[in-house]
């Protein structure tokens, strides 16, 4: 018998690919998917701890969900980090929860259900799994209907950043076999996908650990060689681990996207210290140089946060400062949030949370405006865009993304996604542009479609 399960996702691509790997091994005990929760026989979070909101998120959903639980009998479980931190004191907190699912325990979730099913038992799997089997991904047995995927190829962190909880809800790391990833990217070209982004904590550090591994930059050499994938993504770096290698492989490697994240933190040495992150303003400035050097039109972008415990007005402004410099592409900003356990969360000297919100607001107002002036000095060239599918702009309208990871929407047909198309920047916005396929290239678009349909 057919079955429902309803997924709700917080966090990072890290926590969507899991969802999405959940999905397809619960496929296998023949639970499908479905966007309404009150259809489900299945709910389960999937949660995030990184910052203090995304964990609050979790009790509110767990409380919208209870209702679901006495009206319909629904099994109700917690996955991810906030699962993973918690454990049975989340079962102990929440008296309708059945299941707390660990990091590292997607490969036994169907086994998990099962037993709920079979003897109302509350299950709680936060084991770290040693072997690494954890990290294998099971792919659907359809074709895929998208053209782009997340591939995980490591998990965990080695770095313990004093601000982070990372470490502690994800594992140390430890690095799939390169054999494995990229068989399952060839996988995912004969089904279509053509663009893949490479997940992991800290990407660049691939192979650590790993007897005989590939290097990071190797391994990209190996799936820039595979048939049929046309872009390649990766994320996220850590500065520290960016090698020369990797900044070589850019002017290399013809279907790695010139965009890089690679998060900075503070602008300020003294914040970076205590931070323990492993780098200075100036080593993290000489790799920037170096990478607009060896890759002109590389794209950057990072992420930064305020308010850390000691930030002073000067190291703000060293912040801003190192902002204006770089001119990212674009910002993902926090405001600094104590995470139990963490060494940080002992530092004294904490910056108010209204000066850590006035702070916030002053870096993405400076943010705002180069992310607005870098989409503006696009108008007027032609980017390749790889079509993703339909635009929310508008039914004419389609949508991709350049290799510079930019959102474009433009007027053209859904017979070309999963195609690259050239198409010519005509407006700018803060978040996305606007374009045109060339007249010329449309009609002969226009003609292959009739060539292939004859
Ligand atoms: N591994 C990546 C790196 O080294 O930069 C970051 C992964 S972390 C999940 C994503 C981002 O969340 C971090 O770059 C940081 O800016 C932010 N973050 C992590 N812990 C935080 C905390 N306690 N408070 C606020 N932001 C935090
Ligand atoms: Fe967290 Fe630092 Fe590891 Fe990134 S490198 S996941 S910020 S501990």
């Amino acid at each position: 018998m057919q079955k429902r399960v309803y997924i709700e996702t917080y966090g990072c691509q890290m926590n969507e690919h899991d969802s999405e790997r959940m999905l397809r091994l619960l496929e296998g005990i023949s639970y499908f998917e479905t966007k309404e929760p009150k259809e489900a026989d299945l709910i389960l979070i999937n949660t995030c701890s990184v910052r203090e909101k995304p964990e609050h998120k979790v009790y509110s959903a767990l409380g919208r969900f209870k209702r679901l639980k006495g009206e319909n009998d629904t099994i109700i479980g917690v996955a991810g980090c906030v699962a993973q931190q918690e454990g049975e004191r989340l079962l102990d907190r929440i008296p309708y929860l059945d299941m707390v699912i660990g990091t590292q325990a997607i490969p036994v979730l169907p086994e998990l259900v099962q037993k709920v099913e079979a003897f109302g038992q509350r299950i709680c799997e936060v084991g770290f799994d040693l072997s690494g089997g954890y990290l294998k991904t099971s792919l659907p047995r359809g074709p895929l209907a998208k053209v782009k995927s997340y591939v995980t190829i490591m998990q965990g962190c080695d770095h313990f950043c004093s601000f982070c909880i990372v470490p502690y809800v994800r594992g140390r790391e430890r690095s799939r076999p390169s054999d494995e990833i990229i068989e399952e990217v060839k996988r995912l070209a004969e089904m279509g996908v053509k663009e893949v982004c490479l997940l992991g904590q800290n990407v660049n550090g691939y192979g650590k650990g790993l007897a005989g591994e590939l290097d990071f930059s190797q391994l990209l050499e190996r799936i820039n060689a595979v048939e049929g994938i046309e872009r390649i993504r990766f994320t996220t770096s850590h500065p520290k681990d960016l090698s020369e290698e990797l900044i070589q492989a850019y002017s290399r490697l013809s279907k790695l996207c010139e965009h890089i994240h690679l998060p900075f933190q503070s602008g300020s040495n003294k914040i970076l210290n205590a931070m323990h992150r492993g780098y200075t303003r100036e080593s993290y400035l000489e790799k920037i140089d170096h990478l607009r050097e060896r890759c002109p039109s590389i794209a950057l972008t990072a992420d930064v946060m305020v308010g850390f415990p000691c930030e002073e007005e000067e190291d703000f402004r060293q912040t801003l400062d190192l902002i204006e410099k770089v001119r990212f592409d674009d910002l993902f900003s926090f405001k600094y949030s104590p995470r139990k356990g963490t060494r940080a969360a002992q530092f004294e000297d904490r910056v108010e949370e209204r000066g850590k919100q006035d702070r916030l607001c002053i870096l993405q107002e400076i943010q705002k405006r180069i992310t607005f002036q870098k989409n503006q000095a696009l108008v007027g060239f032609v980017e390749e865009i790889l079509v993703e599918g339909q635009s929310r702009q508008g039914d004419r309208d389609i949508t991709g993304r350049t290799r510079s990871n930019k959102i474009v929407n433009f007027e053209g047909g859904l017979s070309l996604v999963g195609k690259l198309v050239r198409v010519q920047v005509t407006k700018a916005y803060p978040h996305s542009l606007r374009g045109d396929i060339p007249g010329v290239e449309l009609a002969c678009f226009q003609e292959c479609l009739v060539c292939r349909s004859g």
